[in-house]
């Protein structure tokens, strides 16, 4: 999550994690715990020392708490960050001492996957506390793989951001998709299905050309894809996909997709204003896997889970109007609405 001058940012509370033995070190992250436990995954990344890791945790918890409260969910946001052992080391350990230290916190912060981190891992920090989602799902019950979800809340989106803007369905509209992975994918699909054009790039070229034969798809390289003669663009890779330069010469008039942190830097969001391309905020379009992975924890059903993930649409154009009547960019528009949710009781919000 990029940190706009604009957000408020309480002091974070944060927990230091160090277990030689085991091969943890870390940092467990709190930036809100007024809407509930602070709620967001573990990421097992490297880091060149223990401070780029607090700052990408910081970064990354006051994102949840934007994130959460924006798909009213009972959650606060936190996040964490540890720094993955050189060579080779024992998961069961480091994730099993995660999860002891996620103990003490008793219940403040509630953990499940992200990067670089499985249903496996998640399974070793659930032997030691029953603070945490993402791990395998029983029949009937919200949980697994958050991806489809995600997928299905982007999509319902995009539907929406596509009407605002261009008064019209998804059928004959030109998607340029950034990203064909667990998301991307899966999104391809419901456009095919939905009579969308799809333009795919993909660093990973075998499964990009085996998806647009499956969607009857162009192809274009990873460096043009921004550039696509499209009329939506949908990040769906890594973040920072919009900056100066692609944002420049961008021809889509609308950008949605899953990826996290999309804007490079927040003046970006006033660059696409100006050029008069509407910029669906990135974590209220994607937060179809958080509200997976929350309806888990809280042990709801699916159907709960299929409910909030289709607000996602109408809660999408909300925000795309208010913005386009005020003149604002919609990330700011969304900001604002998380903060005002974030500052309310729970029972206010409901
Ligand atoms: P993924 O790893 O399955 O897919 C990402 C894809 O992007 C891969 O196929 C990779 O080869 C491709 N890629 C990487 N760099 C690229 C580039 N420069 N150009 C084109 N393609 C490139 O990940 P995912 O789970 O599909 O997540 C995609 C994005 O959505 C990420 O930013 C993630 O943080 C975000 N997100 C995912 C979820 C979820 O439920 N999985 C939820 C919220 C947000």
């Amino acid at each position: 999550m990029v940190t706009a001058a604009h957000r408020m940012m309480p002091p974070m509370e944060y927990v230091r994690l160090h277990d030689e033995a085991a091969g943890l070190d870390g940092v467990i992250a709190i930036h809100s715990t007024a809407r509930g436990p602070a709620a967001g995954g573990c990421r097992l990344w490297t880091y060149p020392d223990a401070n780029a890791a607090m700052v990408d945790a910081f970064r990354l918890a006051e994102g949840m708490s934007y994130k959460n409260a924006m798909a009213e969910l009972p959650f606060g946001g936190g996040k964490a960050v540890l720094r993955k052992p050189e060579g080779k080391f024992d998961r069961r350990a480091l994730f099993e001492a995660f999860g002891a230290a996620i103990e003490k916190l008793d219940g403040r912060y509630v953990t499940a996957e992200d990067v670089g981190t499985s249903v496996a891992d998640m399974e070793f920090v659930a032997n030691k506390t029953r603070h945490v989602a993402g791990r395998t799902s029983r029949p009937g019950f919200a949980g697994g793989d958050p991806s489809p979800w995600t997928a299905l809340g982007v999509f319902e989106a995009m539907k929406a951001a596509v009407q605002f803007r261009f008064g019209s369905g998804l059928s004959g509209v030109t998607v340029a998709v950034q990203g064909v992975g667990n998301v991307g994918g899966d999104l391809c699909r419901r456009l095919h299905e939905a009579g969308a054009r799809l333009i795919l790039a993909d660093i990973d070229a075998e499964r990009c050309t085996a998806l647009a034969r499956e969607f009857d798809a162009d192809v274009a390289s990873i460096d043009d894809i921004a550039q696509a003669d499209a009329d939506v663009f949908a990040p769906c890779a890594l973040g920072g996909a919009l900056n100066e330069k692609s944002v420049a010469s961008l021809k889509a008039g609308l950008v949605c997709g899953a990826a996290n942190n999309q804007l490079a830097e927040p003046g970006i969001a006033k660059t696409l204003l100006e050029r008069g391309i509407a910029y669906a905020p990135d974590y209220v379009v994607n937060a179809g896997g958080i509200i997976n992975v929350s309806a888990e924890y809280l042990g709801e059903s699916v159907e709960d889970v299929r409910t909030r993930t289709m607000k996602i649409g109408p809660r999408t154009a909300g925000i795309l109007e208010e913005a386009a009547r005020d003149n604002l960019p919609p990330s700011v528009v969304a900001d604002r609405m998380a903060e005002r949710l974030m500052s309310r009781p729970i029972a206010d919000v409901a």
